[in-house]
């Protein structure tokens, strides 16, 4: 089995945001536990350019772009952009190199120079839309990715699935009318941004194409895995993805105090293994996962090291979380409804989709 590969642009590391939690210093303390975990000398470890321009525009519009670039030209060390994002000088460049990690890791993928892969990026991208930021996210990363390997290298079908505790909204905004991403987020509900219900699955050509599956608060690994089984893999088989992205935010871990969920780095461990072994099934499709949220320090370098040595084939057990996490909410009755609901969505049903 080829070494997964890990992308690693630098230049992330100088969008600096004043104290916010989405800091620099997530990056800095995934790689310090790679390196202890002995993880990184069994990763390719790549450093990729900056995303084109024009594959950007495809994607975002051009105005906002500029204003994007001469905001963060003037921002010196750190100046609100909105009320919950704040961007610095470093910002641009740190955006387009994230973007650039995404999309160079689809092409890896795509032309199978790699299997599995993993990029390691901020700020994030999942909630950025075509004319504005959100969410602390500019561009949206992996949609751009997905854009790229839909319109440059010839693929016909890919699978976002985002596993990030809040809503994917831009993602799913970006493809709701594209019937060839199917885009897949679970999510706390309620929590912000607010959207992502169960009945929004995608409209015109894209009917059918967007799946959501929202967790009731305090949920952890079994309704992940339960809904994974039932609901996301199930589509899965009828979609017939080429590749599968993977939206990886780690707030839904039970330290994070952006949200109220209950996973641990075993619970994403776990929850890997099953995607991974979903891939397997689905013809051994290349996976690509691409970081987003998770700002407790602890929880997201032990749940990402867990991602990465579930891809290296070793127990994630050796990581020692420092808080115990909170017994699951029993949301039995909850889930089962959620799943029955879902049994109603084109890729699920019996018949065709749409
Ligand atoms: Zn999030």
């Amino acid at each position: 089995m080829p070494e997964p590969w890990l992308f690693y642009p630098e230049a992330c590391l100088a969008h600096l945001t004043a104290g916010h939690p989405e800091s620099p210093e997530r990056l800095q303390v995934i790689w310090q536990a790679l390196e202890h975990h002995q993880i990184l000398n069994h990763l390719r470890v790549q450093a990729p350019q900056p995303v084109p321009l024009e594959l950007v525009q495809r994607i975002h519009q051009p105005a906002y772009m500029q204003s994007l670039q001469r905001f963060c030209d003037q921002a010196g060390t750190g100046r609100r952009i909105d009320e919950d994002t704040v961007v610095s000088k470093g910002t641009y460049p740190a955006v387009l190199a994230a973007a650039g990690a995404a999309v160079e890791m689809a092409e890896a993928l795509t032309s199978g120079r790699c299997q599995q892969a993993f990029s390691l990026v901020r700020p994030p991208g999942h909630h950025a839309m075509p004319g504005y930021l959100m969410g602390f996210c500019f561009f949206n990363n992996i949609a751009l990715a997905a854009l790229y390997a839909l319109e440059q290298l010839g693929l016909q079908r890919i699978a976002i699935l985002d596993w990030d505790a809040h809503h994917g909204n831009g993602t799913e905004h970006i493809f709701y009318q594209d019937p060839r991403v199917l885009t897949v987020s679970w999510h706390q509900d309620p929590n912000w941004p607010g959207t992502g219900a169960w009945q929004d699955q995608g409209e015109g050509a894209g009917a059918g194409y967007s799946l959501n599956v929202p967790l009731p608060t305090g949920s952890g690994l079994k309704a992940f895995e339960l809904t994974w089984q039932q609901v996301v893999l199930p589509a899965l088989k009828r979609f017939q993805p080429q590749l599968l992205l993977v939206a990886a935010g780690y707030d839904a871990h039970h330290a994070d105090t952006l949200t109220q969920m209950g996973m641990t780095a075993t619970g994403f461990a776990r929850l890997t293994e099953q995607i991974m072994q979903g891939a397997e099934q689905l013809g051994n499709l290349p996976v690509g996962f691409v970081l987003e949220g998770g700002y407790n320090l602890d929880g997201l370098s032990n749940s990402v090291s867990a991602t990465l040595l579930t891809l290296l084939h070793q127990e994630a057990h050796p990581l020692r979380e420092q808080m115990p996490a909170p017994p699951e909410t029993d949301s039995a009755e909850a889930l089962q409804t959620l799943i029955q609901n879902l049994h109603t969505h084109p890729l699920l049903r019996k018949e065709k989709p749409v």
